[in-house]
């Protein structure tokens, strides 16, 4: 069936500007690492992205080697857009990566200019898109020269084949010299994707003034912890649920401690008339310097809860208290030793 999208989309979102630059976000953006590969059904895929459109995401974030296998998602997103978005391409803000390992041998990694030149130029093929809105260095590579990686993405840029860059776990000192570089290439640093969420809060001591100070924007992935700050973890189990897939989201996560601080945080949601999930997302946009909050969806209905947490956005400070009891670290950060380098 032909989409058309819903008319209202743009009346119920306050977009967010992303740091000093002139780009609005939405609040809530989404992700692709997971969910969107080549064993996920297209069709939900595809139902997923058009309810995000329809109230009001603009923003949907890719990776070369998001799948599996790699490249999939891409190649399913651009399948996407060509169905569905080919007369909206102006109205979507479009962002992938290189920097993990894409493809076999030494230029199929890390954050030469040899790979970023080549992954831009693939993603952009898989995408079917003559440029994406923001390209990310993936993860810093402190082997590689900055100079080389700055260079390569303000190349890419200047070539029009990015309109904006973004780097991802990068440490604030390396942050700072990234902004600097790139700034000497007449290039500004516009974003800085950093996994931020109520169990998982290492941004707070450092990285958010960096940005602050900066004016580079910031958006927190990751921000229901892959799914455990939601309803589904409360009794310890969840059939489906990504702990049960042996991938990414380790058993180890549902430590007593952390189940003991999930329920806390869940009853205080229940008292403001949210779910978890909602509470969560609210709770990482509680803080101006954080432009989005990027979040995955398995379905629909999940992406439909997530939204409504734009319903209910204030904290009271004796909310924010209580939450501080329950928001502790609960070494479910796969980035955290990324992000000291
Ligand atoms: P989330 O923390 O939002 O976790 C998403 C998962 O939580 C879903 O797949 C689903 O898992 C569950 N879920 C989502 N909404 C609900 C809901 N309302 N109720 C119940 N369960 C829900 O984010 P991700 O970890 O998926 O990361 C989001 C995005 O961040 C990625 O797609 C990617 O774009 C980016 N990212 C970037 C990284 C980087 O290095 N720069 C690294 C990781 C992510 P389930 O299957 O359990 O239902």
């Amino acid at each position: 069936m032909v989409y058309v999208p819903n008319e209202k989309r743009y009346e119920s979102i306050e977009y967010r500007r992303c740091g000093d630059s002139g780009l609005s976000l939405p609040p809530i953006s989404l992700g692709t690492w997971q969910n969107f590969g080549g064993g996920s059904v297209f069709e939900t895929c595809r139902a997923i992205v058009r309810r995000a459109f329809d109230r009001g995401v603009t923003h949907f974030d890719l990776a070369n080697m998001y799948g599996p296998p790699y490249g999939s998602a891409e190649e399913n997103f651009g399948e996407i857009l060509r169905k569905d978005f080919c007369e909206r391409r102006d109205e979507l803000v479009i962002s992938t990566k290189a920097g993990y390992e894409m493809w076999s041998g030494p230029y199929g990694i890390g954050a030469s200019k040899k790979y970023l030149i080549a992954s831009i130029d693939q993603s952009l093929k898989r995408l079917g898109l003559d440029y994406v809105d923001i390209f990310y260095a993936h993860r810093p590579w402190p082997d590689v020269p900055m100079e080389e990686t700055m260079g390569a993405l303000a190349q890419i840029v200047k070539q029009g084949k990015a309109l904006y860059i973004g780097i991802s776990s990068y440490s604030p000192e390396r942050t700072q010299k990234a902004f600097e570089v790139l700034k000497s290439e007449g290039v500004p640093l516009l974003i800085h994707q950093a996994s931020y969420s109520m169990l998982n809060r290492h941004i707070e001591t450092g990285l958010l003034d960096t940005l602050g100070e900066l004016g580079v924007g910031c958006i927190a992935f990751s921000a229901l912890a892959q799914g455990l700050l939601t309803d589904k973890y409360l009794d310890g189990e969840a059939e489906g649920g990504r702990a049960s897939q042996g991938g990414s989201f380790s058993r180890d996560f549902l430590s007593k401690e952390n189940l003991k601080h999930v329920r806390g945080l869940a009853a205080i949601a229940r008292k403001r008339g949210q779910t978890l999930a909602q509470m969560a997302i609210a709770w990482v946009l509680r803080d101006p310097r954080v432009t989005s909050a990027l979040i995955g969806a398995r379905t629909v209905a999940q992406l439909d809860d997530s939204l409504d947490a734009l319903k209910r956005m204030q904290f009271g400070d004796d909310e924010l208290y209580e939450i501080d009891q329950y928001a502790k670290d609960g070494g479910i950060d796969l980035w955290r030793e990324i992000s000291l380098l």
